[in-house]
């Protein structure tokens, strides 16, 4: 485990069979069709990756880059950063996340969509923290439900370091206030 750790939430083996099964759901419910997959930069990198080899259904890929956290803390303020290169008018939507915390971000990501007309839009999340909502979402699949604590790796990084951490660890205090800039 990496030093900065507190504990190891979801270890790679769980993560693995996670992922499989919900890659699994979304054949099955996509079945026949070609999704758009839309990954929100850069947490999504990880999930996404592995979440695409267990997809039997065609699948495009594009990416967004939003943002509305610094450091630790949400800052409330969602803003893009990188739009779509494709568009979506008429596709079958399947936006790919790494973690829904306050929501604030992915209300801003359907709202936005949705004016792009989209044939269906749904939310996929690795990681899911119901505790933190300030904004009502409707997330169709999720990998993980987890307590109210700030975890890295797998994707998700503080302050751009972890994300290569191939488990879901929580950040020990002393390493946040530690690395504060
Ligand atoms: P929301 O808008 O739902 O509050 O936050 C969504 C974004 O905040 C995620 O895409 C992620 O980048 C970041 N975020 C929320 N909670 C955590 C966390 O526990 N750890 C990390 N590393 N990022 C988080």
């Amino acid at each position: 485990m990496h030093k900065d750790l507190e504990e190891i939430l979801i270890p790679t083996a769980e993560l693995n069979a996670g992922i499989k099964k919900l890659g699994e759901r979304i054949s099955l419910d996509y079945a026949g069709r070609c999704v758009s997959l839309v990954g929100v930069l850069k947490g999504c990198v990880l999930f996404m990756a592995d979440l695409v080899k267990h997809l039997s259904i065609d699948t495009r890929m594009d990416f967004m880059m939003l943002s509305s956290y610094s450091g630790a803390q949400s800052t409330g303020v969602v803003r893009t950063i990188l739009d779509l290169k494709e568009n979506i008018e008429g596709r079958d939507v399947l936006i790919i996340e790494d973690i829904v915390d306050s929501g604030l971000t992915m209300h801003y990501m359907l709202q936005n969509l949705r004016t792009r007309h989209p044939k269906s839009l749904e939310i996929c999340t690795l990681l899911d923290k119901p505790s933190c909502r300030k904004a009502k979402v409707p997330i169709k699949y999720t990998g993980f439900t987890i307590p109210d604590k700030f975890v890295v790796g797998y994707g998700l990084d503080y302050n751009e370091i972890y994300r290569n951490l191939p488990y879901i660890g929580v950040l020990k205090k002393s390493a946040i206030e530690g690395k504060k800039t």
